[in-house]
């Protein structure tokens, strides 16, 4: 991969409008991003895809939307106000703090350079503490939700109850969660607010591994749909020991960023560890009868964990590309960049571009644009040269451009273009729809 691939990515998100610096006018806030235009609707397009995959079109899952605030006990039930924890130093010359596993700490200070000027480490807890109401004393403190599996183990009686769901099956959730992480960094790679989309699917303990594989490939299959190729991902089982204390077995699925291979999902088998836990602290019985056997158990869990915006992050590194290709002059070529997203992920499916914007053009290609927006996204772009206009949806990743020309006028036809193969053809405006249907729903 290119060294430079990040910088390349990170200009043209923020050039286009996939991602800018948050509260920029302000000078920023470190490590803060906001998702522009164009940002929004591939996240949106990635959170639908996964939605309709592993909820909708399923028969034994459900979701839940829940409050990001919890009652403060949840946190302490799932240990996360002991041990939601990294190691943290801090350079005694610099001031700067890292995370005791993630340098040397017998080397020099990654900031300022001096040798032995580390602080001892120390446990530093992720959870955001805020405070409920008009008083900021001990008894109003609550948390900012550091992960989304809590929700799911505290309302899973209720869920299997409304939902008369049996085991095996799943609960998922979509939605932000917020860590102090003591160093984020690398684009929205790791920040101090994450979406996370994630389940927690309840099965009998005998057939544990049987669900763990099978989420495993399932897992291997929707990063092939976002279009990541299988070259770039290290599925990196955890030893024993490196392991959370609860958990029989996890892989961390990595991914080869330009900045070095870390963690992109994680699968994890947490044991029925969690609905105790609740089961101890709360007092409820978060037991499930069996129907057919009769057997009163307490569910385990394997819980498939999927970063969005690492996701999002993947996807744009996965897609960018600079190709050579021949200009209208005999012989010349120009480099082009393309973002080859998957059509189900582009912001845009279609883009309209009337060749001029006299009013004859202009009239025809709108009402085009009208009537295609009412199934997809669909841009339109009447100034500059088409040419431009071409190389600005390559990079937005457009998959097809439609250029509406005075022929069209007398032909009734306009011409299609092919973001990847960049074929036109000469399609009759009535035949438009369902030429794209075609294209989009087989892609
Ligand atoms: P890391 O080792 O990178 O800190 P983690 O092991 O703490 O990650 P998990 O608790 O397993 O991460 O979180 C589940 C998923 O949430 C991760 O696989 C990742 O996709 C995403 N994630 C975790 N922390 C962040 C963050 N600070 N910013 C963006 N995404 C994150």
């Amino acid at each position: 991969m290119q060294n430079d691939l990040m910088e390349k990515i990170v200009s043209l998100a923020k050039r286009r409008g996939f991602v800018f610096p948050g509260s920029e006018i302000y000078g920023g806030l470190a490590n803060s991003w906001d998702y522009g235009p164009l940002g929004v609707e591939l996240k949106r397009n990635i959170m639908e895809a996964w939605w309709q995959r592993f909820v909708t079109s399923r028969g034994d899952m459900v979701g839940i939307d829940a409050a990001i605030i919890m009652n403060p006990k949840v946190w302490e039930a799932s240990g996360h106000l002991e041990s939601f924890t990294d190691p943290l130093v801090e350079c005694k010359q610099c001031h700067n703090r890292f995370r005791a596993d993630q340098i040397d700490v017998k080397k020099a200070c990654p900031n300022c350079g001096n040798k032995d000027t580390f602080t001892e480490s120390r446990n530093f807890n992720l959870m955001f503490k805020t405070f409920l109401g008009a008083a900021d004393d001990a008894k109003s403190v609550a948390y900012l939700r550091g992960e989304l599996a809590q929700a799911m183990f505290v309302d899973f009686k209720s869920v299997q109850e409304t939902s008369r769901k049996r085991i095996p099956f799943g609960i998922a959730q979509q939605g932000k969660c917020f860590r102090n992480e003591i160093t984020p960094g690398n684009f929205i790679f790791r920040t101090r607010e994450f979406t996370l989309m994630e389940f927690e699917y309840f099965i009998h303990p005998d057939e544990w591994e049987k669900h763990f594989e099978y989420w495993l490939g399932e897992m291997k299959a929707w990063l092939a749909f976002c279009g990541v190729s299988e070259k770039n991902l290290v599925f990196h089982d955890i030893e024993d020991g490196e392991r959370a204390h609860y958990s029989k077995r996890t892989v961390d699925i990595e991914y080869q960023y330009p900045f070095g291979q870390k963690e992109l999902y994680g699968l994890a088998y947490r044991t029925d560890y969690d609905l105790k836990r609740h089961m101890d602290f709360s007092g409820a019985d978060l037991q499930y009868l069996d129907p057919v056997t009769n057997q009163k158990y307490v569910p385990h869990v394997i819980e498939p964990s999927f970063g969005l915006d690492r996701t999002a992050l993947v996807v744009l590194l996965e897609a960018y590309r600079e190709e050579e290709v021949p200009t209208s002059k005999e012989g010349e070529t120009a480099t082009r960049t393309v973002l080859k997203l998957p059509i189900a992920l582009a912001p845009y499916k279609v883009a309209v571009l009337p060749l001029s914007k006299k009013p004859e053009l202009s009239d025809v290609a709108q009402k085009i644009a009208a009537d295609l927006r009412t199934r997809w996204s669909c841009d339109y772009d009447e100034t500059q040269s088409i040419g431009r206009r071409y190389r600005r949806q390559d990079e937005i990743g457009t998959p097809f451009c439609i250029t509406v020309d005075f022929d069209s006028l007398n032909d009734q036809s306009v011409t299609v273009r092919d973001r990847d193969t960049l074929k036109q053809e000469r399609i009759a405006i009535t035949e438009l729809n369902s030429y794209l249907t075609e294209k989009i729903t087989k892609a």
